[in-house]
């Protein structure tokens, strides 16, 4: 049986037989950024090909390959749900943003190209050496004036933001992709900071796929300690009257929560 978690970091894009957590062969591609649930990797690969890379901005592409050699680069969003990220801020006209989990940049990219040229992203590390692997392609791709990057621990900055008063429902958009184990208290602080009809994405809400695993189902270590901690969100985001939900299975699952009061 598989381990859940398990997942390639290597840069090639080799085809190979593994077996699945419920013992089912299937075929996985090996790349890095593949963040798929899809259970098909043809199918994954299909829209890749298709619809994703043949469309990636050029900054985009070279970030996504600079951040491939990066030891850790199993964490950056994939390709697919940064195509998904840039359209979704267009079709809310998003201008005022922020970003929760930036290590080398590409979701962040997909948003500073989305957004009017007097955009703005409030971006927040606690790792800006990762940060700084993806500015100079940001920079070079004339967007860096709308990003603000705050390095140190997110929670913090949000509890003065609140405690500022001036914050309080001006963000149109939020991307949370940091800690999971403090989902949850974001989510209490960014209901108040984001705007009644703004957005916030939860990223990796099915969590590698474990949230349907039994307990006792062969988990990598960092997949098992956080995995109860999103099942807590994922509840706690259903059973929320302040917002509207929609989960989607893109990437590693992204929960979309519309603010309604
Ligand atoms: N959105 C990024 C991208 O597109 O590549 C991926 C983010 S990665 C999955 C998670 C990031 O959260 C890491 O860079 C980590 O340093 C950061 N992080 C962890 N704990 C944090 C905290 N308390 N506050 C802010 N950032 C944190
Ligand atoms: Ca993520």
């Amino acid at each position: 049986m598989a381990t859940i978690g398990e997942t390639k970091t290597d840069s090639t894009n080799v085809e190979t037989k593994t077996e699945s957590t419920n013992g089912e062969q299937v075929s996985r591609h090996q790349e890095v950024g593949h963040k798929s649930l899809l259970q098909s990797d043809a199918l994954y690969q299909y829209i890749l090909e298709t619809s994703v890379y043949p469309r990636e901005p050029e900054p985009m592409k070279e970030l996504r390959e600079v951040t491939a050699k990066h030891p850790w680069n199993i964490m950056t969003t994939s390709a697919d749900e940064g195509q998904f990220i840039n359209m979704l801020l267009k079709l809310v006209n998003a201008k005022n943003t922020m970003e929760i989990g930036v290590f080398t940049g590409y979701s962040l990219l997909a948003t500073a190209l989305a957004l009017p040229d007097d955009g703005k992203i409030l971006a927040m590390d606690i790792n800006r050496e990762n940060y700084e692997v993806g500015l100079p392609i940001i920079e070079k791709a004339g967007v860096a004036h709308k990003i603000d990057f705050k390095e140190g621990p997110a929670l913090p900055v949000l509890d003065q933001m609140i405690a500022d008063g001036k914050y309080h429902g001006t963000f149109d958009f939020i991307f949370v992709d940091a800690d999971k184990d403090n989902y949850i208290n974001y989510h209490k602080r960014l209901i108040d900071l984001v705007k009644i009809g703004g957005l916030i994405g939860y990223d990796n809400t099915l969590w590698n796929g474990s949230v349907v695993a039994p307990a006792d189902a062969p988990m990598r270590k960092y997949v098992r300690y956080y995995r109860d901690f999103v099942l807590e969100l994922n509840k706690a985001l259903a059973a929320d009257p302040r917002i509207e939900i929609c989960m989607l299975p893109v990437g590693d699952g992204i929960t979309l929560c519309r603010r309604i009061n």
